[in-house]
């Protein structure tokens, strides 16, 4: 079968890997759909981060490079290994694609899993990846959805439970005004949630194909352009001189992350969803003068049922999100490239490995 497989910084290989079968307690899946996310760029152009090299296994299952990408996708159970009662062939489904020590605490109660120590991803740190055309995945990790919902629009469903997750730490209730920095996929996504939950949202973003995809996909009631207004003080203009309650960081840039710190109201929560490479400069007097709660969010856990019955019951509609579906050959050209040169353009790219569903050349 064909992989896209990570060997190191900017080398990225399509290649013809043998299939994988699915071992005892473990689910065999067609990919459907697998999104390029965000961390996949850093990997190509900054990494490795979460993937090993082929000399250091950065994983403590010992797996080094090169290793299969792809941590967003859907599919189809193909197979299942022994044991498994609970699914069928041919179920749709979406994975949480962790790897966690043996030992971990995966229940159903647990509220942080995914802060275990050597937590990787699978797409990442080794277990095979969306980005071919089948992978096996422990049953823990999989998750039914129901044939309704498309396979192309499921593959956003991992994404949407990072900003459900962010959005769950934040405290963020129906009636609350929220500020988010970054019209990105993940600030896209939480301000989907966000109005899903009943709550006001404003989105702070330069592009303006950014700020109009807002607006469309019914992710913000309002969107600013940074460049040409005070974003805190119409915040504090929309909010009758409060301020905003809930504010989120889905840029890791310091500008928008002291706006934010202003727009707030005294005692509003300031979530970080993005992931800094570099230390911030953080206005400490600020954060004690008006008692802001800074928090910060990774992941997810224990929130892919509620994600799932979130689209399923169509509160939140991920097709507007969708901007391209490509095949696999085509990852680096009409993929990678676009989101680093031409993002703006952009927000969800899918590959399609066995090449069904991509769209018209
Ligand atoms: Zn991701």
């Amino acid at each position: 079968m064909r992989a896209a497989r990570y060997y190191g910084n900017k080398d990225i290989r399509i290649e013809e890997i043998d299939e994988p079968t699915a071992g005892a307690g473990e689910v065999l899946i067609d990919v459907a759909f697998c999104g390029i996310c965000g961390t996949d760029l850093h990997e190509y152009l900054d990494g490795p981060i979460f993937c090993p090299t082929p000399d250091t296994p950065t994983s403590w299952t010992g797996e080094t490079a090169p290793v299969t990408l792809g941590h967003e996708f859907s599919g189809v159970v193909a197979a299942l290994g022994e044991g498994i009662t609970d699914l069928e062939v041919g179920d749709t489904v979406v994975v949480e694609p962790y790897i966690l020590k043996d030992g971990t605490d995966t229940g159903p109660d647990s509220t942080d899993y995914h802060l275990s120590e050597g937590m990787n991803f699978i797409g990442l740190g080794g277990g095979g990846g969306g980005l071919a055309e089948k992978l096996a995945v422990r049953r823990r990790w999989v998750h039914k959805i129901d044939p309704s919902i498309p396979l192309d629009q499921a593959a956003l469903i991992e994404p949407l439970a990072v900003a459900y997750h962010g959005v769950q730490r934040s405290g963020a209730k129906a009636g609350d005004i929220a500020v988010i920095g970054g019209a990105g996929p993940i600030g896209l996504l939480t301000g989907a949630v966000l109005r899903a939950l009943g709550v006001t949202v404003v989105i702070s973003e330069l592009s303006s194909l950014r700020r109009q995809k807002a607006l469309d996909s019914g992710a913000a009631d309002h969107a600013l352009d940074p460049a040409a207004v005070d974003v805190a003080q119409e915040v504090h203009d929309l909010t009758g001189g409060k301020g905003a309650d809930i504010a989120f960081e889905a840029t890791s840039v310091q500008a928008v992350l002291d706006t934010l710190m202003d727009a707030l109201r005294p005692t509003g929560v300031l979530l970080n969803i993005s992931i800094w490479g570099h230390r911030s400069d953080f206005d400490m007097h600020k954060l004690v003068m008006k008692e802001i709660d800074l928090r910060g969010s990774i992941g997810y856990v224990n929130n892919h049922p509620a994600v799932i019955e979130l689209v399923e019951s169509g509160k939140i509609d991920l097709a507007p999100f969708i901007t391209g579906r490509i095949q696999l050959e085509d990852l680096i050209d009409k993929g990678f490239d676009t989101l680093i040169h031409r993002n703006e353009t952009a927000v969800k790219i899918l590959v399609s490995p066995s090449g069904k569903g991509v769209d018209p050349a």
